[in-house]
This record gives structure tokens, sequence and C-alpha cells, in this order.
């Protein structure tokens, strides 16, 4: 029972300017534990929950590739951005994950995901666009946290995030040469 997901924020251009925040100087890190992955995405209700699609990966012999929704809880986040306190109630939450399978891939600079809300497309991103690629979270969260089979990298989401409601249907695919490699449909209850 060692392992974690180790979650980057503010890793697409575009999205650190919705949400106004700063450029990062150096990957900013977050953790979400295993407690907080679900299988249905059930809203919180004390909070508007958002959205964040994510390109994820599965450490193992084989580096695996899979969807991930980051939920946030976008109103308490920014109290405690504000505060300058911890992210866990805004980010850690019972139900802050979902996940679709791992699969195996062939060429990470070709990966790319998108993210369907009622059948519209809403948010799209790939590597391309990251901030820091990849290889070099994977060399660094090394160095800072250690990185062990059975780790889940969450790299960033693109712009377009948004409220997630009662009822939506989401879908989110990992693409490969936009090509689909995995996806997953949930619809919220
Ligand atoms: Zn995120």
């Amino acid at each position: 029972m060692s392992a974690k997901i180790v979650c980057v924020g503010r890793n697409y251009v575009e999205h650190v300017k919705e949400l106004n925040n700063e450029m990062p100087s150096e990957p900013v890190y977050f953790m979400k534990p295993f407690s907080s992955v679900s299988d249905e995405i059930v809203l919180p209700g004390y909070s508007p929950m958002h959205y964040e699609g994510e390109i994820c990966f599965l450490i193992g012999d084989t580096l695996k590739v899979g969807f991930g929704f980051d939920f946030t809880l976008r109103e308490i986040q920014s109290k405690l951005k504000k505060k300058g306190l911890p992210w866990e109630r805004a980010k850690a939450f019972k139900g802050a994950v979902v996940f679709s399978d791992f699969v195996d891939f062939e060429n990470i600079e070709r990966l790319g995901l998108e993210v369907y809300k009622n059948g519209k497309l809403v948010q799209k991103g790939d590597v391309s666009l990251m901030i820091y690629k990849p290889e070099f979270l994977f060399e660094d969260i090394e160095i800072i946290f250690g990185l062990n089979a059975g780790d889940v990298v969450m790299t960033g989401t693109p712009n377009g995030v948004g409220l997630v409601e009662k009822g939506d249907v989401f879908e989110g695919r990992i693409l490969e040469n936009g090509k689909i490699l995995v996806s997953k449909k949930w619809k919220v209850k």
C-alpha cells in the first residue's frame, strides 16, 4: 500500500490564463489519496464541483496511459489559495478522481485527450501543449517524492474546465496520433 497519485497543476498555458493564475516557474504538485478514487461521478453536495480532464500515467514495468478527471471544488480551492492553505479539501475529497482503464501506447509525444460534456467537446489538449512534459515530470517527481509501481501521475488539465451537474454525461478520451486509445463514459449521479 505505497501507491500515490501525484497531480500537476498549471501545466497548460491556456488553463493557467483561464484561472488567472501566475505562470509556474517550477511544476506545481499536489497529491490525491487513493481513497478519493471513485468508479462513478458523484457530486459532494456541499460545494460546486468542476471537471479537469487529464492525461494520466500508471507507473509499472511498462508505462500505461489512461484518462482521469481531477475533480475540484473550485470555490473552496479559491479560498484556500487566497489564505495560502493546503488544497486537500478542494482536491482530495471522496470521489475527487475517476479513471478510465490504463492501456499501452507507443509514442508519448503523440498523446492527447478530449472531454465531451453531454456530447459537446469541452476540453482538448495534447502533450505538445504541456509546459512540463511527462518525461521531465517523471524524473522530477522521482527526485522529490519517489515514483513506484502503482503510482499514478496526472499531468494537468487544458483549458475548458467547468461545472459538473447532476445528470450530465461525460466522456473522456485518450488519443494517440488522433486515434482513440481508450475512452470512458460516466453519468453524474
Ligand atoms: Zn488538475
